[in-house]
Order: structure tokens, then C-alpha cells, then sequence
């Protein structure tokens, strides 16, 4: 029986038959090839980036790619989960809440992506129970296999049918011989076998250690994983080594004896200096050409597609080289409760690098910590301290009240002292509270989501979220159109647009009662949504450089596109440190 026939049978759907898979309308057999990364001995080595970085390569190809991410945990979308736990949650345009890998995926491959690119295992059983429900099983018992590996294809198959990719990278969460994932595992080694031959490249991601007390690099625990990933019936292609330093040959030689991949497409994955270096890495091993090879798509590849693209992104990379090396400096301040974990603010960190690599300098980051710190007197000479050399800051995103009014403090501090600031969702909120505290003689003035009591509350839950109050997902989520303001800052940065386009997540907005009286003393609110009386962006006109959104900017900024309210921070922060930027490198 060949492929073909197979997935014929399959598709029939009778109660008759073992095979069992809903075949998504449109499905084109041997259209799409797969590519699965799966990790061994630890997770967090980077899946994402491995994953992205060869869609990438195969992108510059001419090829169409589509990246899904299959997390093993029960949650409908990453929305609840807590940052400092999970890095941070990435919206997507059409407001879907999802894990940061999506970010590294739309930024490597400058591509928006949507709820169909995202699967959790809340989504999968969700699916199984309302087919269950509407009679979809034709009278047999619901098993794991095949009905739940079954909705898992039918979700990948259907991302193939919507992307018309030529290569779907479906990256599993987690690690081989978690519980949640095993039946990600299964229902790809299913699909492989579906789709025949040459159909899908599997990828272990793996790590090798190397202890300092022995100093020498050790291949067991990678061994023994992806043995355990063989137990399942899946035979990898390649292996990525992740390894503080490059994989000798010696362990290479290892891991190619005892897994079956032939010594060229074991491959070492070690420590650099940005992500956006991989690339090039995976290139000079030729692991994109192995796959195009492996999943015989020579014949759908641009080669001089492929030569330009590569010409543009090396440019990129030696701008970004160039820029972690110069001698131009310029240090951004970020506020937030958590600083200690650098995956909470992905987005904000890359954008900044983004804008960097634009300008030619290096942006160095100081997290600053304002639980202890608030606007009164006897703190003042504190936060003056902790700012005292930053030459721009962020508030970026948060909830609730652990270190707001330290945040405000640095807020009053930077609008007096004429310090570059960038207000996202959050810090645009108490940009406004600290506007009416310290500029429009409202000393109560707060956000309701802190204070619910005082009678100046400039900061009000949306009336369309109080409705849904309570549930999973009642946010305001996904891209929305601003309408931005004429000869104003906003303006000139995004290039004199008549509107523009930035994702959101939010549940509270600025009260528009008391716009007036903020606007009276000096706040112009130059972006507002084009049918809501919701105020988007605010900036501070007579101020080198202070403006603020309700939307998060860091979702859209990409490595060729750098995100313009960031390049404006990164500019006015130069001009405070003295630092004279070249005109930009790219262009
Ligand atoms: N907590 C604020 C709100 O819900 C800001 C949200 C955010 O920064 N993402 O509106």
C-alpha cells in the first residue's frame, strides 16, 4: 500500500476500518512535507530557534513554510500562564495568546502568524469532546489512538490546507517521556507513516553536557534521550546538539554510532551570540540542503531567490555583529516585577536589539527594580539613583500593583528630567496617572485595576470587557487599526500614516471623561482607535522624547523592520548620551 492509498483509505472514515484521521477539505497528498523538532534530556535549549531558523533557510528558498507549536499542557491558550514561569505571552494579530516561541518564528521569518500556527492540549481535547458530542466517533469508544492522535493530524493537516506550505515545522513541546507530549509523538510518527516516504524530516534537539569538574564534553544524557525518542518508532534525521562550546568530533562520532544519523547532519549547536546567528550556522553545516534533499523539493526551489535573500540577511547579521561590538553605547532602563527573568520580556529586548542593529550602536539593558521605590519625598533621592545613568527607559506591559508606584516615580522622574521614555499597555497607563497626579493637580488619580476606591480613576475598565469579567480570555486581544494625529510625534515616526496597525492586550483604557483636562495641560493623545473614544498612543510634546501606547509594539518588531516607536527611543536615548548615530545601516 503506498502513500496515496493509504491516506485514500484513511479518509473514508467508516466504522470499519483501524485508520482513522479526519482529512481536512482540500488536503493535497504530497503537497506538504513535515519537518518535526522534538527535544531530548532538557527543554528550554531551543526548539523554537532551531525550528525557525531552517523554516527561515528554507523560506529564502522560495518555499512556503508554516511553523506549529504543539504544547503539551491542558490550557486552551497561554493567556493565564504566568510569564515568569512560561516567558512571555506572545498575541498574535488575530488575538490569539501564545507561547514566546511564536515570536521567534514571526520575527525569523517576518510573517504574521495566526491561531492555526497554535495548539495546546486544551485545544486538542476541546475539539475531541465536541466531535464526541456531535456523534463524530460513528458509534465507537473515543481512544487515544487513533481518535486524539487523530484530531492532532487533522490539526497539522489543516494548517497545511490554510498556509498552502510546502514545509510545515511542527515543533513538540517539551521533551521525550514527558506524559503530555507522548501523544504529539505518536500522532506525527502516525502522519510520517501516512504521508509516505520522504515525507517528514525528524529533528532531536539535544544537549551535551560538559561539567566543569571533568571538563570535557559527555554525550550520555543526549544518548539516552534519543534512544528513549527511538523507543517510540520514530528514527531521527538529524540531531542538534546544544553545547556551551562547538560539539567535538569525537562526541559527534558518538551520537552518529549510536542513533543512526550519519556524522553531516549531526550537528552542533552551540552557544552564540544572538539567535539570529543560527541561521547562517545551520547553512554552513548545508542542513538546509540535506532537508530540501531528503525531502526531495530541489524541484520547487528559487536559487536566485536564494542567493538575494541570503545577500540581505548576511547584511543584516554583519550589522548586528558589528553593532554588539561598537564602542556606541546607549543604555535603556526597563521596569518591571519580573526582571529576573529575561524571557518575560523577549519581545521588548529583541526590538531594542532591532533598533540597535538600525542605528549602529549597542543598547545595553539595566532592569530596574521598583518594588521598593515610590514618588514621595523621602524616595526620591532613590530613584534619581537607579536612573541616574540610563539615557532612555520602558515601562513595558504588567498587572497589577506589586511595584506601580515605583513605576510612576520613574515615570515623574523621566518627564522632569527630560529622559527618553517609552510607555507599552501598562507604562502608557501610568504615564497618564502620574500626568494627573504631578501635571493636572489630581493627587487620587490612579487605575481601578490598583485602586478601586478613589474618585479619580483615569484609568477604567473598558466597558466592552466588564461584560465578560471573570472568564479565561477577557482581554481586549490582536491587532486593531490607530488612527493617528496629524503633525505629531506618532506621525512622523510610522512615516505620516493616515492609521497604522499594533497588536493589543489590555482590560482597562483612559477614561474618557477626563481627556480634556489632561489634553488642557499638555498630554496630546495622537493615536485613538477609529471608532472608539479609546485613547492609543500619548505623547508629551514639549519632552526630547516621551510618548506612550496602549498597544505592545514589541509583538511586530522584526530584525529588517525595526519597530518605529523603538528606533525614535533608541535615537533620543543616542542623543542624550552624546553618541552620534550614522545613518542607518539598513535601508
Ligand atoms: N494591566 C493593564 C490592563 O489590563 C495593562 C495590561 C498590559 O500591560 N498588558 O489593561
Amino acid at each position: 500500500m503506498d502513500g496515496k492509498e493509504l491516506l485514500d483509505r484513511i479518509s473514508r472514515q467508516s466504522d470499519e476500518t483501524e485508520f482513522y484521521t479526519p482529512m481536512p477539505a482540500g488536503y493535497k497528498p504530497g503537497q506538504t512535507r513535515y519537518v518535526v523538532v522534538v527535544g531530548t534530556v532538557m527543554s528550554g535549549l531551543g526548539k523554537g530557534i532551531f525550528s525557525s531558523s531552517l523554516a527561515k533557510l528554507l523560506q529564502d528558498r522560495g518555499l512556503t513554510v508554516s511553523p506549529i507549536k504543539l504544547e503539551g499542557y491542558l490550557n486552551i491558550d497561554s493567556g493565564t500562564l504566568n510569564p515568569f514561569r512560561h516567558g512571555e505571552v506572545f498575541v498574535l494579530d488575530d488575538g490569539m495568546e501564545t507561547d514566546m516561541d511564536l515570536g521567534t518564528y514571526e520575527r525569523m521569518l517576518d510573517k504574521d502568524l495566526t491561531k492555526d500556527n497554535f495548539a495546546t492540549s486544551g485545544q486538542i481535547f476541546t475539539r475531541v469532546l465536541e466531535r464526541e458530542r456531535r456523534g463524530g466517533y460513528l458509534g465507537r469508544d473515543v481512544q487515544w489512538i487513533p481518535h486524539v492522535t487523530g484530531e492532532v493530524k487533522a490539526k497539522i493537516r489543516e494548517l497545511a490546507v490554510r498556509s498552502n506550505a510546502d514545509v510545515v515545522f511542527v515543533e513538540i513541546g517539551g521533551t521525550v517521556g514527558d506524559y503530555e507530549n507522548s501523544y504529539y509523538i505518536e500522532a506525527m510518527r502516525e502522519l510520517a507513516f501516512e504521508e509516505g516516504p520522504n515525507s517528514t524530516v525528524w529533528v532531536a534537539l539535544t544537549y551535551i553536557m560538559e561539567p566543569q569538574i571533568l571538563g570535557e564534553q559527555k554525550s550520555k544524557a543526549a544518548q539516552l534521550g534519543i534512544k528513549r525518542l527511538m523507543e517510540t518508532g520514530v528514527q531521527p534525521a538529524i540531531v542538534a546538539c546544544r553545547c556551551a562550546s562547538p560539539v567535538t568530533e569525537k562526541v559527534r562520532e558518538k551520537i552518529s554510532l549510536y542513533t543512526n544519523v550519519p556524522m553531516s547532519r549531526v550537528f552542533s549547536m552551540h552557544d552564540c551570540e544572538s539567535i539570529y546567528l543560527v541561521p547562517e550556522m545551520l547553512r554552513e553545516a548545508n542542513l538546509d540542503s540535506e532537508v530540501v534533499s531528503m525531502l526531495k523539493l530541489d524541484d520547487r526551489c528559487d536559487r536566485e531567490l536564494a542567493k538575494a535573500r541570503w545577500v540581505e540577511w548576511t547584511n543584516y547579521v554583519e550589522g548586528l555583529q558589528r553593532s554588539l561590538r561598537s564602542d556606541k553605547t546607549v543604555t535603556i532602563g526597563i521596569t518591571g516585577k519580573y526582571t529576573a527573568v529575561r524571557d518575560s520580556y523577549a519581545s521588548i529586548i529583541k526590538s531594542l536589539e532591532h533598533a540597535g542593529v538600525y542605528y549602529g550602536l549597542k543598547v545595553n539593558i539595566r532592569w530596574i527594580d521598583t518594588s521598593d521605590l515610590d514618588d514621595t519625598p523621602a524616595k526620591s533621592a532613590d530613584v534619581a539613583r537607579e536612573l541616574a545613568d540610563v539615557h532612555g527607559i520602558i515601562v513595558p506591559g504588567g498587572f497589577g500593583s506589586r511595584g506601580a508606584e515605583g513605576k510612576i516615580a520613574c515615570v515623574h522622574y523621566v518627564r522632569e528630567q527630560r529622559v527618553p521614555y517609552l510607555g507599552i499597555c501598562f507604562g502608557f497607563q501610568l504615564a497618564v496617572v502620574e500626568f494627573a497626579r504631578n501635571a493636572c493637580g489630581m493627587p487620587a488619580a490612579h487605575t481601578t485595576e490598583i485602586d478601586k476606591s478613589m474618585d479619580q480613576a483615569v484609568i477604567d475598565i473598558l466597558p466592552e470587557q466588564k461584560e465578560i469579567e471573570g472568564l479565561g480570555g477577557n482581554m481586549r486581544l490582536g491587532g486593531r487599526d490607530i488612527q493617528v494625529s496629524p503633525d505629531t510625534l506618532a506621525w512622523e515616526l510610522f512615516g505620516r500614516p493616515e492609521t497604522i496597525h499594533m497588536r493589543f492586550r489590555h482590560r482597562y483604557e483612559v477614561d474618557p471623561k477626563y481627556v480634556p483636562t489632561l489634553q488642557a495641560h499638555g498630554m496630546v493623545f495622537s493615536g485613538k482607535a477609529p471608532d472608539q473614544p479609546i485613547m492609543q498612543i500619548l505623547e508629551l510634546p514639549d519632552h526630547p522624547y516621551f510618548i506612550g501606547t496602549q498597544a505592545h509594539p514589541c509583538l511586530t518588531s522584526r530584525p529588517l523592520r525595526p519597530q518605529p516607536m523603538f528606533l525614535g527611543l533608541v535615537r533620543a536615548a543616542a542623543r542624550r548620551a552624546g553618541v552620534t548615530v550614522a545613518d542607518p545601516v539598513l535601508k
